[in-house]
């Protein structure tokens, strides 16, 4: 059905075609529909299906047949990047109409974003962060929102944001229409799904047909002299039932095998400096599942692949891009999905420039809330055989400290 069937306002047909949409992509088929008639939707899609204008467009429509001057739309996504991003299409969809569109997200002046606030401006998109400040500061200017839109739910969940995101919609009329987007639905996701959406229609767009796109990125900027200790607390308050580490050196490799190993992880270690017999063993042990950690050289893990292997963790940054995107493959094998985090010193931030320029995208930069990055000397395992805590069963651990530019020196790296 093209757009203009869909009983979409005639300002925004004329947009779609401006933007040279010929037809409404499948989940804007699906969804569009769904959302003019009030409905929630929880929809299983990725970037590139055409989803912002999916939720866009009826949302745009909605508002064109009420009054102006009020603030009725949020829209909450985990970065500025993706913000931006809505923001481009938003002004695309809306350029035929008076709607406008303010954008809350942190590392801007609050001043403008206030002076928007007070405009009334009908749309608000947001990082969770920076929404949480303005409504602290003036709750009554979203008192309003009708529609809530949750963009990228499993980023924002793996960024940490899960307890933002529950204190924002806490704060919002119940009465409203919610629509979630997610590329994948992990249960913890699948469940505040459950708690804040009414009777949701469920759209499922664009599986995956190629392993790459099943990973979720981030980079952990820390001291190089604190990685290990940041691995731990990953290990320890992330659940990451199988687990790829990869360090450059097998001299380093076998050290965090056993630090992780006094933690109370079965771990397994692979370089070249085991026998053929003990490597088949730590694969197969691995591969079965009877190590939940297995710490790899480069070399060692060519051509590894373990379908169940959920999260891959690079200590280092690999000094060439090739060997990182082999690294971050060996997850979300066989259209499943998979977490790749990479530890980031000052020193590895061009080369991590060096990556995100070859993959042509940019990783989000992550702080851990309740992690020291202040400690001056590295935290020592337990002795062999104690036990730490064990690995809680949350996944994210993360706070996005937003994009910032990956030069700066580390000082000027301040935690949210
Ligand atoms: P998204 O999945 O929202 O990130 O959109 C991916 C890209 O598809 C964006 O560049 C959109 O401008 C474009 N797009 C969205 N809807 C359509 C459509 N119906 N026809 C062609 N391109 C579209």
């Amino acid at each position: 059905m093209p757009f203009k069937s869909m009983g979409l306002h005639p300002s925004l047909v004329q947009a779609t075609r401006d933007m040279r949409y010929a037809e409404p992509t499948p989940i804007q088929a699906e969804a569009i529909p769904a959302i003019l008639a009030g409905r929630d939707l929880i929809g299983t899609a990725q970037t590139g299906t055409g989803k912002t204008a999916a939720f866009l467009l009826p949302i745009l429509h909605q508002l064109l047949a009420l009054p102006r001057g009020t603030t009725r739309v949020l829209v909450i996504t985990p970065t500025r990047e993706l913000a931006q991003q809505i923001d481009d299409v938003c002004l695309g969809l809306a350029y035929h109409t008076n709607l406008r569109v303010g954008v809350l997200v942190g590392g801007a002046p609050m001043g403008k974003q206030e002076k928007a606030l007070r405009a009334g401006v009908e749309i608000l998109l947001a990082t969770p962060g920076r929404l949480l400040d303005h409504m602290r500061q003036n709750q009554a200017r979203f008192d309003q929102i009708h529609t809530l839109v949750l963009d990228e739910g499993d980023r924002m969940l793996d960024m940490g944001f899960l307890p933002d995101l529950k204190r924002i919609v806490a704060r919002l009329p119940g009465r409203r229409q919610t629509l979630l987007f997610s590329a994948t639905m992990p249960p913890v996701i699948a469940r505040l799904a459950g708690e804040i959406l009414r009777d949701p229609l469920k759209v499922q767009i664009g599986r995956r047909s190629a392993p790459a796109v099943g990973i979720t990125q981030a980079a952990y900027p820390v001291a190089e002299h604190l990685k290990t200790a940041l691995l731990r607390h990953l290990l320890r308050n992330t659940d990451m039932p199988s687990v790829l580490v990869f360090t450059r050196t097998k001299v380093s490799a076998r050290r965090l095998a056993r630090t992780i190993a006094a933690d109370g992880f079965s771990v397994a270690e692979l370089h070249s400096n085991l026998t053929q017999p003990q490597r088949n063993r730590a694969m197969e042990g691995f591969r079965r599942g009877d190590f939940q950690v297995l710490v790899a050289t480069n070399i060692a893990a060519r051509g590894l692949d373990v379908e169940h292997i959920t999260h891959v963790i690079s200590v280092d940054v690999p000094t060439v891009p090739d060997d990182y995107v082999h690294r971050i493959g060996r997850t979300a094998r066989a259209e499943a999905e998979g977490d790749a985090f990479v530890l980031v010193s000052p020193a590895e931030e061009k080369s991590l420039v060096d990556i995100e320029r070859h993959i042509g995208q940019r990783l989000p930069r992550v702080t851990l809330p309740d992690f020291d990055y202040s400690q001056s000397v590295p935290q020592r395992a337990g002795k062999p055989g104690q036990r730490g805590s064990q690995p809680s069963r949350t996944r994210g651990t993360g706070q996005a400290r937003g994009n910032g530019s990956p030069a700066r020196p580390p000082r000027s790296r301040r935690r949210r």
